[in-house]
């Protein structure tokens, strides 16, 4: 990788995104002058401490540090770089619809300049960089607009900044556009210009159309439970063919994260608004939820009432390998659960803390042995790798019933039958114990 200097940028929320792009540029050779409103997580930065669980994440930010500058003061960014990029975060309101505020806080925040840009790394809604556009305009700002909307994934966040599929850029063709470009440009991957409506939807569809595999693959898991079709068996056959590909064909117990839930819903929310019914994404949207709904069922069917019964969640975080708590499947469980009267005992690697803020009336356990002692089931929510290498007779031996529900498909079914653990996966036929 380059370590030759580079223009150097501002990015503005230091969360996620902002905080893997802003270690990313520094990789690429910028400096990069980093801003948030929230003054403690500056602080904790300025001290070497990294507020989220992102693998390689410590690691890039020590290794820059002589990059990496952070600060509550915007002028602090505006002065040092003519590209700032937004990655604020954009939760959804109560009606679906994307929360802008902090967006318009930013935009707000802007002095008058003709010589700065946003580029906007936030997931926001088609039409809003062009709202931003007319802000600037009435306001006689002078700001350059650029979308450039992000697609890393959590727990692999670094090494998608650095190897990403594509780099979209929506812009008017001026300099800002080109000054983006020229910052990616040492990266080997396509970059795709466009104008900004586009760019923005791209990101909105690519999510809702990941969001679809998901639900489209839980759906076809469910009538597998039915016909006697194994799911990994039918996602095996259909992922070989070019046209559909293995990714996105793993049956499970629902979609989370930060992304995915809210993107859907503001996609589907955003076509409402101008008067388009976007079915399928209402489907997508509902499959999920009861999807998230389906391991009560199965705890029901091999154990009637749950009232006092002791169930096991391994895993918390809404995919391995973070702490992002945000629209967790375990959410939803652990509240139906608890609503049924069983208690719940939880372990989950990293995300505990999370978790802490987010579940209450939960035994958090301090491994994922501790989690099983005396539970009549278990229920695998996140497939931590971990949990491959459990010693399923030792969870068996421990546990007060027999049943294990693999909310992920992950466990190896023959090892825990033959440890004399009932398995029930997601879409799959039940086996016998021998
Ligand atoms: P986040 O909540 O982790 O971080 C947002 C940060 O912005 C916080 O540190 C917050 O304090 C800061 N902030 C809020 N208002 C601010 C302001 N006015 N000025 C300066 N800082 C401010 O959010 P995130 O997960 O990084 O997501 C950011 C955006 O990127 C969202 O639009 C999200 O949809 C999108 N996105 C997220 C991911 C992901 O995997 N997390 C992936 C792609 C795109």
């Amino acid at each position: 990788m380059t370590t030759t200097e580079r223009q150097p940028i501002g990015v503005i929320g230091t969360g996620y995104v902002g905080l893997v792009t802003a270690a990313g540029f520094a990789e690429l050779g910028s400096q990069v002058h980093c801003i948030d409103i929230d003054a403690a997580k500056i602080e904790g930065l300025k001290r070497g401490e990294i507020p989220i669980y992102e693998p390689g994440l410590d690691d890039l930010v020590r290794k820059h540090a002589d990059r990496l500058h952070f600060s509550t003061h915007l002028p602090d960014a505006l002065e040092a770089a003519k590209l700032l990029f937004v990655a604020v975060g954009t939760p959804p309101t109560y009606s679906g619809d994307a929360d802008l505020s902090a967006v318009h806080a930013v935009v707000d925040a802007m002095p008058a300049s003709d010589r700065h840009a946003l580029v906007m790394k936030s997931t926001v809604p088609c039409g809003t960089g062009a709202t931003i556009q007319r802000i600037f305009a009435q306001q006689g700002k002078g700001f350059s607009y650029v979308s450039c909307p992000e697609f890393l994934k959590e727990g692999s966040a670094i090494k998608d900044f650095l190897a990403p599929d594509r780099v979209v850029i929506g812009d008017e063709g001026d300099w800002a556009g080109d000054a983006v470009q020229e910052l990616y440009s040492v990266l080997d991957a396509p970059i795709l210009r466009m104008d900004i409506r586009s760019a923005e939807m791209v990101k909105l569809a690519s999510n809702a159309f990941l969001a679809t595999k998901i639900s489209f693959i839980n759906e076809i898991a469910n009538v597998c439970e039915i016909t006697g079709a194994d799911v990994l068996e039918v996602a095996r056959g259909m992922g070989q063919d070019d046209r559909i590909g293995p990714k996105f064909l793993q049956a499970g117990i629902g979609f989370g994260g930060s992304c995915f839930p809210k993107d859907v819903t503001a996609l589907k929310q955003l076509a409402g608004n101008t008067g388009y019914h976007f079915q399928l994404l209402n489907a997508v949207i509902e499959v999920n939820e009861l999807q998230k709904r389906r391991v009560i069922q199965k705890l029901q069917k091999h154990m009637g009432s749950l009232v006092g019964k002791k169930i096991a969640l391994l895993g918390l975080a809404f995919k391995p390998n973070t702490d992002d708590m945000r629209e967790a499947s375990s959410l939803v469980l652990s509240a139906r659960l608890i609503a049924d009267g069983a208690h719940i005992s939880a372990y989950d690697p990293v995300a505990e803390e999370e978790a802490r803020k987010l579940i209450s009336g939960v035994e958090f356990a301090s491994s994922a042995l501790d989690a099983v002692n005396g539970a009549d089931a278990v229920v695998l929510v996140t497939e931590w790798p971990e949990f491959a290498e459990l010693d399923l007779a030792d969870v068996a031996g421990r546990m007060a019933g027999k049943l294990l529900v693999d909310g992920r498909n992950f466990l190896d079914q023959d090892a825990a039958i033959a440890a004399g653990l009932t398995y029930e996966g997601i879409g799959r036929p039940q086996r016998a114990n021998a």
